[in-house]
């Protein structure tokens, strides 16, 4: 997986100026290496000069200045009121919050010890050859969505173990995280292997003393040898499931095994192992497939929607279907696009047909990730966010959508 993104295009997502001002909530989106964003738009633009200007009115008021001010949950408050004054009302937050240090405290404390549970994390394997990611982080920085990561030069160690136990369970308030991982047809590019989940859960949930790490197996259907690899994968015990039905998403040039949720044939004899083996949650890879991806893998197209989901839900009521990025199409593209068809017709690619499954089919069983979407959305286009939230919530139901953020 390579960048599509030059040194130089990278060097120019951020006016350097705008980093300096370390604003609680980035003003501007940030690009996940598959296509080139647009530089802070007008209404970003917009945010960004009503934070500022509560900043120093507010925090002024406090004696803070801008930095400190942006560092207490009043600054956070203030992030959001400004983001409604430009927006619309999309964010449950009073200006008496951005005003009064102490109410927004308040706010803040009864949410802390709340229960965090990702079900969507990633590391990679010691001897990765995976660089893309990389850049994702350091474009990350740059373009202040989290000013830490400017702190020292992005490396591929960043990517691995040691620094996902550190942001995962110390720099976060998650308190259970399940790690996954990517198949590909190159061995060496999975970015973990199944004993390499079973021995990261393992090594965690033994230096914690409790079950804080979960992990799933992947299977491949399709591929050589999957059915054996899955008896393999499920004597690890794992906690659950996953599979990418467009086959390899690293390599999607020489991606061979794409295959569908409802092939009675081939998907459904592995179903049948994993209910064998007391396994309820099959999580799937869908979506992430804007139109300039399916311009450059148009084989790939026909695995990338929901269109198989709602048979094998049908037939399997044994098992939970997660899908993950609620099949978004546009992870990874411009959330301008899926606005625009939003407010044409009402319905966003693809989340809008995973929600209407459950109608359609008479299920209850499929679930929505919300994995990449709900950040990249919430920041660049407050809009699309909550026309998915509202979307994915309505078809199906406020216990079926789930958080996940597929870092690091
Ligand atoms: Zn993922």
């Amino acid at each position: 997986m390579s960048s599509n993104l030059t040194d130089e295009e990278l060097a120019a997502l951020m006016p350097s100026e705008l980093c300096q001002h370390q604003t609680p909530i980035p003003t501007q989106i940030v690009s996940s290496d598959e296509f080139y964003p647009d530089p802070q738009n007008e209404r970003q633009r917009e945010v960004e000069a009503r934070l500022l200007a509560m900043a120093d009115d507010l925090g002024g008021k406090q004696g803070f200045d801008r930095r400190r001010f942006f560092q207490t949950a009043a600054g956070m408050a203030a992030s959001f009121v400004a983001m409604n004054q430009v927006y619309g009302e999309l964010f449950a937050v009073t200006p008496a919050e951005a005003a009064t240090p102490a109410m927004a405290q308040e706010r803040a404390s009864a949410l802390k010890d709340q229960f965090i549970m990702d079900m969507h994390t990633h590391f990679l394997r010691d001897d990765t050859r995976i660089m893309g990611f990389v850049e994702m982080r350091k474009a990350v920085g740059k373009a202040g969505w989290n000013t830490e990561l400017n702190d020292h030069e992005q490396t591929i160690e960043d990517l691995k173990f040691n620094n996902y136990k550190k942001e995962m369970f110390l720099d976060s308030d998650t308190k259970i995280a399940l790690i996954s991982s990517a198949p590909s047809d190159i061995e060496q590019d999975w970015f973990l292997t199944n004993e390499q989940m079973a021995d990261a859960r393992k090594k965690m949930n033994d230096e914690a003393g409790s079950r804080r790490v979960f992990c799933h197996a992947i299977f491949t259907p399709g591929q050589p040898g999957w059915l054996d690899k899955l008896d393999a994968a499920l004597a690890l015990k794992p906690e659950s499931c996953k599979g990418y039905t467009i086959g390899d998403n690293t390599h999607k040039e020489i991606s061979r095994y794409p295959w569908r949720l409802d092939d009675e044939k081939v998907a459904y004899k592995g179903y049948e192992k994993m209910v064998k083996a007391g396994i309820k949650n099959v999580c799937v890879h869908k979506g992430l497939f804007p139109p300039g991806i399916e311009k450059q893998y148009p084989n790939l197209r026909g695995f990338a929607d929901v269109a198989d989901v709602g048979k094998a839900a049908k037939d399997w009521p044994q098992l939970n279907f997660i899908i993950y990025h609620s099949a978004y199409r546009h992870v990874g593209g411009d959330p301008k696009v899926a606005l625009a068809e939003f407010e044409r017709t009402g319905r966003i690619a693809w989340t809008s047909d995973l929600a209407d499954i459950p109608a359609q089919y008479g299920v209850n069983n499929v679930y929505g990730d919300v994995g990449q979407l709900f950040a990249t959305t919430l920041v660049a286009e407050p809009n699309v966010c909550a026309a998915l939230m509202g979307t994915l919530i309505k078809g199906l139901g406020a216990d079926h959508v789930c958080w996940g953020t597929d870092a690091l």
